[in-house]
Parts: C-alpha cells; sequence; structure tokens
C-alpha cells in the first residue's frame, strides 16, 4: 500500500493545532492509503510544540520535528519535506486556511500520475484588499520578471510525487522562494481551485514587511532582471552623454569658450560617468550568471527516458508506485 505524509509547518499555532488535527485525521481516515502526519515547530515561543508532542502521545501516526529556532515558513518547510519518506506528501498550513477535506482530491489527481497538485485560491477569505491588490501585483510583475512560471493565487498547499519531492532535496539554494522551486520543477502539475477560508485563531504571521521581502526574494531568486537595470540605465546614460558632450563641444568650438574649462570638464564628467555605469552593468551581468552557477540547481529534470528496443508498455513516472 502507498504511503502519504502530510508535513504541517507551525509557528506560534498552539491555539489552532488540536482542531487541525482533528479535522486532518478525519479527512486521512477516509483515505485508503496508509498516512501520517509531521509536524514541524518553527520555534514557536508559545506551546505548539507542546500540543504536538500531546498529539503525538495520542496518535500513533504524529511524528513531530522541532527547529532549533524560528527559520520562516520555507525552510520549515524543507526541514519537513527533509525528513519525508514517503510515495506522497501533501504540504498544509496549520491554521486551518487550508482545508484538509481537499486532500482526497489531490490525491486523486495524484494517483491518475499528476506529481504536483496545488490549490488555487478561488476567494480569500479574512484578507484585506490591499493584501489581494498586492498579491496580484507581485504575481503579474513575477510573470513578466520570470522564465519559471509560477501560478498565480497559489500557495504552498499541495501534493507532491515521490520523483517532486526527490528533484526538490535536489535544490539546496539557502534563499529559498518555495513556491518558485516547486513550479521550476515542471513535471506534470494540476491546479485545484477552492475556497480559502479565514484563520480558526492567531493572526498571519506575515506583515508587510515581511510580505514585501518575500516578494523581492521571488524576483531576485527566479530572475536576473533587477541586475540587468545597471546595464540599460548605464548604456542609456551613456548615450546621452555622449550626445550632451558633442553638444558641449560644437557650442564650445562656434561661440568660443566662455567658460574656461567648462566644456573640457564636462565632457570628461560625462565620458567617465558613462563608462563607468557600463561596467558596473557589465559587472552585474557576470554577478548574475555567478549566481545562478552558485545555486548549483540541477541542469534539468527528465520526466521519461524510454531506451531503445524496451518493448514492454512500462507506466509514465513512478506512477506503478501508486
Ligand atoms: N509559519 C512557519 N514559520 C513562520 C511563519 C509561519 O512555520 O515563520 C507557518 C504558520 O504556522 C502557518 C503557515 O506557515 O502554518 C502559514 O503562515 P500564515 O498563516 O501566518 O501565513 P498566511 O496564511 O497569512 O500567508
Ligand atoms: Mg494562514
Amino acid at each position: 500500500m502507498s504511503h502519504l505524509t502530510v508535513v504541517v509547518p507551525a509557528y506560534n499555532e498552539g491555539e489552532s493545532l488540536r482542531e487541525f488535527h482533528a479535522r486532518l485525521v478525519a479527512v486521512l481516515d477516509q483515505l485508503d492509503l496508509a498516512s501520517d502526519v509531521l509536524y514541524v515547530d518553527d520555534g514557536s515561543g508559545d506551546d505548539t510544540y507542546a500540543v504536538m508532542e500531546s498529539l503525538r502521545a495520542g496518535d500513533a501516526r504524529v511524528a513531530t520535528l522541532k527547529l532549533s529556532r524560528n527559520f520562516g515558513k520555507e525552510l520549515a518547510l524543507t526541514a519537513g519535506l527533509d525528513h519525508v519518506d514517503a510515495d506522497a506528501v501533501v504540504v498544509i498550513d496549520a491554521d486551518l486556511q487550508d482545508p484538509p477535506e481537499l486532500i482526497p482530491e489531490f490525491v486523486r489527481w495524484w494517483r491518475e500520475g499528476y506529481d504536483v497538485v496545488y490549490g488555487t485560491r478561488s476567494t480569500r477569505a479574512g484578507e484585506s484588499r490591499l493584501k489581494k491588490f498586492t498579491s496580484a501585483a507581485f504575481y503579474r510583475v513575477m510573470e513578466r520578471l520570470s522564465s519559471t512560471p509560477v501560478p498565480r493565487d497559489t500557495g504552498d498547499f499541495r501534493l507532491l510525487s515521490r520523483r517532486a519531492i526527490d528533484a526538490l532535496k535536489r535544490l539546496r539554494e539557502s534563499q529559498r522562494f518555495m513556491k518558485g522551486l516547486f513550479a521550476w520543477l515542471g513535471y506534470r502539475q494540476k491546479a485545484v481551485v477552492y475556497e480559502r477560508d479565514a484563520r480558526f485563531a492567531g493572526s498571519s504571521k506575515f506583515n508587510y514587511w515581511r510580505l514585501w521581502n518575500f516578494a523581492l526574494e521571488g524576483i531576485t531568486s527566479f530572475s536576473g532582471a533587477p541586475l540587468k537595470v545597471a546595464t540599460y540605465v548605464g548604456v542609456f546614460t551613456a548615450l546621452l552623454a555622449f550626445v550632451f558632450a558633442l553638444f558641449v563641444l560644437g557650442k564650445a568650438l562656434i561661440y568660443g569658450d566662455a567658460v574656461r574649462g567648462y566644456p573640457t570638464l564636462m565632457l570628461v564628467v560625462l565620458f567617465l560617468g558613462g563608462v563607468q555605469l557600463m561596467a558596473l552593468g557589465m559587472i552585474g551581468e557576470y554577478l548574475g550568471r555567478l549566481y545562478m552557477e552558485v545555486k548549483q540547481r540541477p541542469l534539468y529534470l527528465i520526466d521519461e527516458h524510454h531506451a531503445a528496443g524496451s518493448l514492454d508498455p512500462s507506466h509514465p513516472g513512478d506512477a506503478t508506485a501508486r
């Protein structure tokens, strides 16, 4: 029988966890799969870990993982995924904003052969207009700048197949924008639309400052566009400077050098300014390449490979394991 693990990162979710676990277990009980739950305590300051431990004491399917301090959701999630050896994993928030009742549908699509099944929010209850607007703006910018298409209105709530988890484990970059990494995997991905509920208890751990940094993280890890800005600004300024320099020179030649030294001084300043910006841009380009190399992402992932002469009607991917 195949095996499903649910990974739940939690930071100060002591108030929600029991309710969450009850709802989750009710869903898992209906699945015809062996299942368990891995709670990851991301250095909470409240009783989150104590609640996790009491859940573990009462339920043999519960495992817990406690990080040494708060590392942020992306790393808590990574730690959880690193500790999973199931055939599939579901990632879900502990605050009941992602309904556990959707898991059976995720599993259905996984059995159909999808490697990544993610929840896309049709509505976002309990979120302000400003948050909806900023989030829409973020996805738009991301779509423009990044060659990895990150699906809109999609959080981390998703199911990953074994090979998707294994591939994800090969992405060891330390600046981790998980939604981008999930999208980077490719394979067969499926969106399931759902209505996002309001938080069960407590408040969001992501204020605007954190969200802004998160957005910068996403854009800078999946696009070199900001680095190219220096190049374009440099070339543009250098061109303008060149035109202006010709103008100053022409004026000096026709009308004479009224303010002694001004034309030559201006020429030198403009020329050097333009050259410097272009040089900076060039350094930016190399820095961008260096940055891509340093991440040491695998160069590609293979979906299927059929050797010549193997005539058995093999199933794609690891679908046979389901
Ligand atoms: N979370 C975490 N570490 C953090 C912040 C959040 O593990 O540093 C968890 C949190 O407990 C929840 C999930 O990540 O299970 C989503 O967080 P939150 O609900 O605050 O984000 P939002 O739904 O507002 O985007
Ligand atoms: Mg939430």
